[in-house]
């Protein structure tokens, strides 16, 4: 099969005949949805950068702190015993990106995904900057190797190296915090030698991918993009070309379509999008500036490339509903409705309490049996906690390891306790006993476990 006869299904665009990456060397996007897009940019770096500083009563607003197993999720803490409630919150965050995607495509990925974020709106644009627009970097990459061409490639790959950085530690905000962050970053790096070792091989990747292998993440990799195939329908919204309009296409021709290809000149994943819709397009709109412009110049009605449904191209007729959205909706509403429901639900704290693992029972002078356990109580609210303990089933004489359980707000309390019952009150080698926990002599929970004795 020669080139020409090689359709744009039989292999990715941006490889050549033999197998090998051919680079795509996209246009410097121009026009309305391409500001829009750059001033919503703005506001997700924004919260990318500032999220983990913010604080809602002195505690974080996102935290996801993973090694202490306490997440922080717009101010509402989920601790490991919330993985049920933090389910329905990924549950319902899954569902609510199947939605979008159903109703309006894939537009998540070319407005703030970000992966597309970073490339177009940071990387790309530091790009342009220093070597140029499309046919310069073409002209510069393609051309012999010059004092110019050293220092415009050491510059960039210099700031990329620094962003990819920045990045890696903006993103360890997230798991850390500032102040977690700010402690490691104070002490030396002998101290945290595997932490630094990690740190610069996230750097690392994040530099390999937006300095080489770019716009593949969306192609190649990432599984979003291969869920479109079977999540949009006729009535999505998505980056389209109306063909109806444009064809047949060319100067000569009756089509508004003049042939010129500049949509495929300034797509970042280098598809035509006249082909319709396909798993590479990211939905971020270059082309619909692009064709804008063209249609501008030729004195036609902008929107050939507009976003619009199969089903509005057809009918003219831009109706986003359908039987699957309003289903998703439905599962979505009553998904999160029993997010809220447990959230608010849940209990102002919560107890473990467990034997001592590999302890058995101490038979006392006293003809008492004693076992040893240990408690964590997590402290949901926003107000520090005095706590109490008291066995409720029997009588029993609690002796705990240090003097008072004061938990703090949105904070664990971890201790050890010696249980003392009279032997006469032991019937079984494993007794079921409960205990209490009260806050201002009001009991506000309970905990069953076992008692062993002889
Ligand atoms: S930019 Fe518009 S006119 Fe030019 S090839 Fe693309 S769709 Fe046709
Ligand atoms: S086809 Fe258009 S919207 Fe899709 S990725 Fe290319 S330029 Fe962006």
């Amino acid at each position: 099969m020669s080139e020409k006869d090689i359709s744009f299904r039989d292999r990715p665009i941006n490889m050549d005949e033999k197998g090998a990456r051919k680079w795509v060397y996209a246009k410097k996007p121009k026009g309305k949805w391409y500001t829009r897009r750059t001033i919503f940019s703005w506001f997700v770096l924004l919260f990318f950068i500032g999220a983990p500083f913010i604080k809602i009563n002195g505690n974080p607003f996102i935290l996801l702190d993973i090694a202490h197993r306490k997440f922080i999720i717009f101010g509402a803490i989920f601790w490991a015993q919330d993985t049920f409630i933090l389910a329905m919150l990924m549950l319902s965050f899954v569902i609510f990106i199947v939605l979008f995607t159903v109703t309006f495509g894939r537009i998540w990925c070319g407005w703030a995904c970000p992966q597309t974020i970073f490339l177009e709106m940071v990387f790309r644009k530091i790009e342009y900057l220093i070597e140029g627009d499309y046919k310069k970097r073409y002209k510069l990459d393609s051309g012999p190797w010059t004092t110019e061409k050293g220092i415009k490639k050491i510059t960039k790959h210099t700031i990329f190296i620094v962003i990819s950085i920045v990045m890696t530690n903006t993103f360890l905000l997230w798991f850390m915090g500032p102040e977690g962050l700010f402690e490691l970053v104070k002490d030396p790096i002998s101290e945290h030698f595997s932490g630094f070792i990690i740190m610069i091989a996230i750097s690392s990747f994040f530099y390999w991918v937006y300095s080489f292998f770019r716009e593949q993440i969306c192609t190649m990799v990432c599984p979003y993009g291969r869920m479109q195939g079977v999540l949009l329908d006729s009535k999505s919204i998505v980056v389209s070309y109306d063909y109806k309009r444009g064809e047949p296409r060319g100067t000569k021709q009756t089509g508004d379509c003049i042939d010129c290809r500049q949509c495929v000149s300034v797509c970042p994943t280098g598809i035509d999008i006249r082909n319709g819709i396909q798993l590479e397009c990211i939905n971020c709109t270059a082309c619909i500036d692009q064709c804008n412009t063209v249609m501008k110049s030729v004195k036609k009605p902008a929107g050939l490339i507009r976003f619009d449904s199969e089903y509005g191209i057809q009918n003219g007729n831009k109706s986003i509903w359908s039987t699957r959205n309003r289903a998703y909706s439905v599962v979505l509403v009553i998904i999160f409705s029993f997010f809220v429901y447990t959230l608010f639900s849940r209990p102002a704290i919560e107890t473990t309490i467990l034997r001592t693992p590999g302890l058995l029972y101490q038979q006392n002078d006293d003809n008492t049996i004693s076992n040893v356990y240990n408690i964590k109580i997590v402290n949901k609210t926003h107000d520090e906690m005095k706590l109490d303990i008291k066995l409720i089933s029997h009588d029993g004489i609690i002796s705990m390891a240090g003097n008072s359980m004061t938990v703090k707000d949105q904070n664990m309390f971890e201790s050890t306790f010696l249980l003392f019952i009279a032997e006469e009150n032991i019937k079984s080698d494993k007794t079921k006993i409960e205990f209490g926990i009260y806050s201002n002599n009001e009991l506000i929970e309970t905990f069953k476990t076992t008692f062993v004795g002889p």
